[in-house]
């Protein structure tokens, strides 16, 4: 039995075994009146697909419960947008989440569009702690029950960072947690392989003399005093003959054998009187050769957490050690280190389904503990993998994402084992997938156009550095969000508002409608829509003025995002393992899926309906544009 097959048996195995271990004559009546179940990123075409050739036993039953729906997302349908539509019930228009990353007008800087998160600074006048603060407006129904007195528990809800303070709830954060470099996910490699650079995107690579015997070397974290990064001491005693290695690290020391994963070391980083906690854990990748060791992104350590992991504490600290310890950075499934062919596309399926077998041996513990009415768990490893696996969606066999899609089949079938009758179950997806073949450079193709210039010809242009705003009218950065450089918005505004802006907007727009992919004649975008002037007053500041919806097969490109303009052509194939997307899609063609076991009422059924759905379930009021969509 290979590591896959294994973890696929264990996860069977331990779900099973979490359904025996309730008592013999009938299962606990769990306590709950309403049980939300999230997969992001799960595409109704493929879950119809594998559900019709029998693969997903328990979500089909759930269909004929209360049928089968694709679930209207949001625009663009990405996560930090649909889970906030999916928390407040409220469109982006209002609740102010347009993307990924925002920037900052004042500066063009990028920044998180949900939340910030502030780095602890080090200064000689005194040390500032990290911070976490919401941009997300308008209350989640969960804050409104809370208020209520309605007990509720939140596992890894997306992008509800930093975690709500509940009077009568509990919340352990999930997508937007940081991990301890207050990154959205670092990992480390340590290797004796040459590399050509010591910083990969999402991680980083810290090269190794190819001696035998023992190393000494370092684990950084994030910046210290003097913006030098604090460091913890790691020793690597190698042992080619028989495959392993011995890893000393603070006060513990565990030796790995190729293929393994270690358990969790504590770690503290000190620098005078400030100690930041966190805990990494070790994958051994190779070491007959050269070594390769990866170890995780550095997590916050539950029982003293540099920034909020979930409420009340008690609970957080013990719910994070099932199953041997969860990780708690939010991107827990680390993409970035297939991207950088780092980690082996099986080791990271491995890590996939170990971690929803994790998430759901909580979410069946807490569904015994008979605390909460409303349990609201969320899984991420349906659209991780989705973004790894796509293009083998195509193979006979579906791929590693049909073993996933498998996964949660089974994690929904032993919740419902776990329900007591009469629980209303919501089981649903934020959005669905395409594939992601080839990528626009939008800010090369706006130059193309001369509406943006960079400060000299071919020079680089990366973060909305080197732009000549006197001579750009329009910039992108993030998934297809497009902003005019206006005049009293942006600090160096070439544009100004009215029909100047509106006349360029047209152009833009027609211009864009009009891209024909030259290797095969398709149109590249789908549609694009209007969003700043959607947009409520509070958060208008922060809007795109437009959303560039792409065609399936096609994203704005991976430099795009970041605010770059590689010079060169402006459409290009998509070079990394990441072959699948939906971040800067048309709303239109990629719906999430929503089952539940009652009679869904509207045939049209919207994120946007969740939160008035469950509000109305536990008969509180209900406001804004949602429509409740059970009796
Ligand atoms: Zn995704």
């Amino acid at each position: 039995m290979n590591r896959r097959q294994f973890l696929q048996a264990s996860l069977a195995g331990t779900l099973l075994a979490s359904c025996k271990s309730a008592p013999k004559k009938e299962p606990p009546a769990g306590k709950q009146d309403v049980v939300v179940l999230g997969f992001d990123g799960v595409d109704p075409r493929l879950l119809e697909s594998w559900m019709k050739a029998g693969d997903l036993p328990n979500l089909q039953s759930l269909s004929r419960e209360g049928g089968l729906h694709r679930l209207g997302s949001t625009s663009p349908p990405n996560s930090p947008v649909a889970w906030s539509t999916f928390a407040t019930g409220r469109h982006p228009s209002q609740h102010g989440v347009f993307g990924f990353l925002r920037r900052d007008p004042e500066n063009y800087l990028p920044g998180t569009a949900p939340y910030t998160i502030r780095a602890p600074r080090f200064k000689p006048d005194g040390y500032r702690e990290p911070q976490a603060v919401s941009h997300r407006q308008g209350d989640a129904f969960w804050e409104i029950l809370d208020a209520r007195g309605v007990p509720a528990t939140l596992l890894f809800v997306p992008y509800a960072y930093p975690p709500p303070e509940m009077k009568h709830g509990r919340v352990l954060s999930g997508l937007g947690t940081p991990d301890l470099r207050f990154t959205n996910s670092s990992f480390t490699l340590f290797t004796t392989e040459s590399t050509d650079s010591d910083r990969v995107a999402g991680g980083r690579i810290v090269r190794l003399k190819p001696q035998s015997g023992k190393i000494e070397t370092r684990l950084e974290g994030s910046r210290g005093p003097g913006g030098k990064y604090l460091q913890v001491p790691l020793r690597l005693e190698l042992d080619r003959k028989n495959g392993s290695v011995g890893i000393i690290l603070g006060e513990k020391n565990e030796t790995l054998s190729v293929g393994k994963r270690s358990g969790w070391f504590p770690l503290r980083f000190k620098a005078g009187d400030v100690v930041l906690q966190g805990r990494v854990r070790f994958h051994l990748l190779g070491v007959k050769k050269d070594l390769k060791l990866y170890a995780s992104p550095i997590q916050l350590d539950p029982n003293m957490p540099a920034l909020p992991l979930g409420t009340p504490s008690d609970w957080m600290q013990k719910a994070v050690e099932v199953h041997g310890g969860l990780p708690t950075v939010g991107w827990v499934h680390d993409t970035a280190a297939v991207n950088a062919g780092v980690l082996p596309p099986e080791v990271f399926l491995g890590e996939v389904l170990d971690t929803m077998e994790a998430r759901a041996d909580l979410l069946l513990r807490e569904m015994e503990d008979n605390f909460a009415r409303l349990l609201i768990g969320v899984f991420t490893g349906t659209d991780r993998a989705g973004h790894i696996f796509h293009r083998q969606t195509r193979d006979p066999d579906g791929g590693p994402l049909r073993k996933v899609y498998r996964a949660m089949d089974r994690i929904v079938g032993a919740a419902k084992k776990k329900m007591r009758p009469g629980t209303r179950l919501l089981v649903l997806s934020d959005h669905g997938f395409h594939a992601f073949d080839r990528q626009l450079h939008v800010n090369t193709w706006l130059e193309s156009h001369k509406w943006f210039r960079r400060e000299r010809p071919g020079s680089e242009v990366k973060f909305l550095r080197g732009v000549d705003w006197k001579k750009t009218r329009a910039y992108s950065m993030g998934n297809g969000q497009l902003y005019v450089n206006l005049k009293g918005r942006e600090s160096a505004g070439s544009v100004p508002g009215g029909n100047q802006r509106k006349a360029l907007l047209e152009s833009i727009r027609e211009r864009l409608l009009a891209i024909k992919d030259p290797v095969n004649g398709q149109r590249v975008v789908s549609a694009v829509y209007d969003v700043a002037d959607q947009a409520d007053e509070a958060v208008r500041r922060w809007a795109p003025d437009l959303q560039i919806a792409f065609s399936p097969g096609y994203r704005s490109s991976w430099e795009t995002s970041l605010g770059g303009a590689p010079a060169g052509e402006a459409l290009a194939d998509n070079p990394k393992a990441w072959c699948g997307d939906h971040a800067a899609s048309d709303v239109a063609h990629t719906p999430g899926f929503l089952l539940s076991n009652a009679k869904i009422r509207h045939e049209d059924p919207s994120l946007v309906d969740l939160s008035s759905t469950i509000l109305g379930l536990f008969q509180a009021p209900v406001s804004g544009p949602g429509r409740p969509l059970l009796g």
